[in-house]
């Protein structure tokens, strides 16, 4: 048994994306474990539209690489070995300098021992990498949500109101709603935390009102309130915020849509580099896990 971990990201950054998209991409270099080896690794996940594939380069000997192309296919994960000229992740600086030398598709398929040990590698990376699963798993990867309001989840759980569900929440007078804080982040996707909304009474029962079947009604409603879920985000605490929510379309739940407090407004306007999810997700993952027990 092997205990080194199968990969470790050893250093994460972003790029700009060479299409002119605006876009900005992940680059996480790392080295990854398989049958005792070690190699190194650098990752690009890219998303165009519907077009999402996660690039790589493996030094499947030292000073010598090879590149991959991952993508979603059907239900299928494929990979295919790239030439150097097929990826952007050769228009890295590390590459682009000429000190690492990109062996040709044709020579890695045509060395059967070459081949496996260079998806033996590939496949350590796509198993324990963190952020793998947004790519391939578009509803999941990047959705959270408090499954309670804090005051809630505070009360043993005989206590709470049996009316309690998804989206609706009640403590003896005050009521709440969930909604979603969208997070723009540079690769063009967005990260949603499911937070809890205490609104008046009056609007609680307007919303209930048409949720389910009046589309339009849905979709026109605005609701200001105080988040009732605490979680740190961006150095501050949620808990307390003034917001102001909103269907986007009539078939989602509702997002916050703005902020009278400041610095969650600056955070509703700014767009995150994917470099800094490790972090984010780390303090997400820890706010949830209180409502876990
Ligand atoms: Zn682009």
């Amino acid at each position: 048994m092997d205990p080194a971990p199968a990969f470790v990201e050893t250093d994460r950054g972003d790029v700009a994306c060479t299409c002119g998209c605006g876009r900005r991409w992940l680059v996480s270099r790392g080295e990854a474990r398989h049958d005792g080896q070690a190699a190194a690794v650098v990752a690009m996940p890219t998303i165009h539209g519907a077009d999402r594939v996660w690039w790589m380069a493996i030094e499947v000997a030292p000073g010598a690489w090879a590149c991959t192309r991952t993508w979603r296919d059907g239900a299928h994960v494929t990979a295919v070995v790239v030439d150097g000229e097929r990826t952007p992740v050769t228009e890295l600086p590390g590459f682009a300098a000429g000190a690492a030398t990109v062996r040709g598709r044709e020579e890695i398929v045509a060395d059967p021992a070459a081949k496996a040990r260079l998806f033996g590698f590939h496949d350590q990376v796509l198993r324990h990498h963190p952020d793998v699963r947004h790519l391939f798993d578009r509803e999941h990867g990047r959705d959270f949500s408090f499954k309670l309001p804090d005051c809630v989840f505070a009360l043993p759980a005989d206590q709470r109101s049996p009316r309690n569900q998804e989206n609706f929440a009640e403590l003896d007078d005050r009521v709440f709603v969930r909604a979603l804080v969208p997070v723009a982040l540079a690769d063009g996707e967005e990260l949603r935390i499911g937070v809890w909304v205490e609104v008046t009474r009056e609007a609680f029962f307007a919303l209930l009102r048409v949720f389910w079947d009046d589309e339009a009604a849905y979709a026109a409603m605005r609701l200001t309130g105080t988040i009732e879920s605490s979680l740190t985000l961006a150095g501050h605490d949620t808990r307390g915020a003034a917001v102001t929510l909103k269907a986007r379309d009539p078939s989602q739940c509702l997002f916050v849509a703005e902020s009278a407090t400041p610095w969650l407004a600056e955070l509703l306007r700014t767009c995150l580099s994917v470099a800094t999810l490790p972090d984010l997700l780390a303090d997400i993952r820890r706010a949830l896990g209180r409502h876990a027990a």
